[in-house]
């Protein structure tokens, strides 16, 4: 297998992605051909897209790469609980109160939301929007949250208290208090959104990066298909395992993304809807789909625990899994059932 060209699935810290700057489009084909790429900061962490093809020209490239930009770009626009001004925080500030009116995208996207909660019997969770906003982890103003707020925050977290009305357009969450956080589903939303405008704008074979979420088409211009690392959880500069992808998604997340430490214990962003607090036993969970919000939102299945989630993944064929236990031993399922390591060093 040959990764002369490998994504690493990390989580880039908006700080110094902000620090950075970046140059336009860039050209790294060879003789084999044009690959093209540009990096921007939106939604808080680094994007970075790909386009490539046989004779694909700059300036092709340079639009499709626009086009995918523009379309994670609309994306955040609609979908942040970071901007008041979002759709997003419109249906949430009206909780409890009156559906709110919303493009097709938020329909689709909390629909695809739901679907993974169901699936998951709610270990993922969208309305998880009131413990996020409890423990504030990744943000300057992370704390351990009492019980009483834990346990007021986690009265409001509940997928079956949200209405899609498709033919009206509107979303409506039934209890005041609540609040939808597409967090955990949006970058996969956005590199699919992104993967379809490249397309449309004639574009080949490429790779959409949001961060730990990536969907790649196509194949590089040789016809090799596009190589992905996965990154060890307690060393950023180790890969766990590599994999080739085409037309297919893959999607990390673990405890080593944004948490803390206290006294000790490390607190991190992917919550338990059930006890309210940060999930035990695995370090992390890579998903591969065929679509991005699909392996962005099932990486939650996280939640279940090592054992449950096992099950859980041995039952769900559709998806590929790779998990690391708190102890780093490696459980994988479809490719990643055979040929890795039982466990990965956590000492270096
Ligand atoms: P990711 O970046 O894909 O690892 O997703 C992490 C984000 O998903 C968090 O920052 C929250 O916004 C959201 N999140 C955390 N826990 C859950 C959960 N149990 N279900 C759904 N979304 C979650
Ligand atoms: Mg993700």
């Amino acid at each position: 297998m040959k990764f002369s060209f490998i994504f690493k699935l990390v989580a880039a810290s908006a700080a110094l992605a902000a620090a950075l700057s970046f140059a336009a489009c860039s050209r790294l084909g060879g003789s084999s051909g044009g690959i093209y790429k540009d990096t921007r900061v939106i939604m808080g962490t680094y994007i970075t897209i790909t386009a490539a093809g046989k004779g694909l020209t700059e300036e092709q490239a340079t639009r499709a790469i626009n086009a995918g930009f523009a379309e994670v770009t609309r994306v955040d626009e609609l979908m942040s609980t970071y901007k008041p001004q979002s759709q997003l925080s419109e249906v949430n500030r009206e909780a409890g109160i009156k559906p709110v009116k919303v493009d097709p995208e938020v329909i689709e996207d909390t629909e695809q939301a739901l679907a993974t909660a169901r699936a998951t019997g709610g270990a993922f969770d969208p309305t998880i929007g009131p413990l996020v906003s409890a423990w504030k982890i990744g943000g300057k103003d992370a704390r351990i949250p009492t019980q009483a707020e834990i346990d007021k925050a986690r009265a409001l977290v509940d997928y079956r208290q949200v209405v899609v009305d498709r033919a009206n357009g509107t979303v409506f969450l039934k209890k005041k208090g609540m609040s939808l956080d597409l967090g955990g589903v949006a970058k996969g939303y956005a590199s699919d959104r992104a993967v379809e405008a490249m397309k449309k704008a004639g574009v080949k074979g490429g790779i959409v990066a949001c961060a730990g979420d990536i969907r790649a088409f196509g194949t590089r211009p040789d016809g090799s298909p596009w190589g992905v690392g996965i990154q060890h959880p307690r060393d950023k500069d180790a890969v766990i395992a590599r994999v080739e992808l085409r037309d297919a998604a893959i999607s990390t997340s673990g405890d080593y993304e944004r948490y803390f430490i206290k006294d000790g214990v490390r607190y991190h962003h992917i919550l338990d809807p059930r006890t309210g607090y940060p999930a035990r036993g695995l370090m992390s969970l890579t998903v591969i789909a065929k679509q991005s919000w699909k392996a962005d939102s099932m990486t939650k299945m996280f939640v279940m625990g090592p054992e449950k989630a096992k099950a859980f993944a041995a039952a769900h064929p559709e998806v590929e899994v790779l998990m690391v236990d708190s102890q780093g031993k490696i459980f994988g399922t479809g490719r990643f059932a055979k040929g890795l390591p039982k466990a990965i060093p956590l000492e270096k």
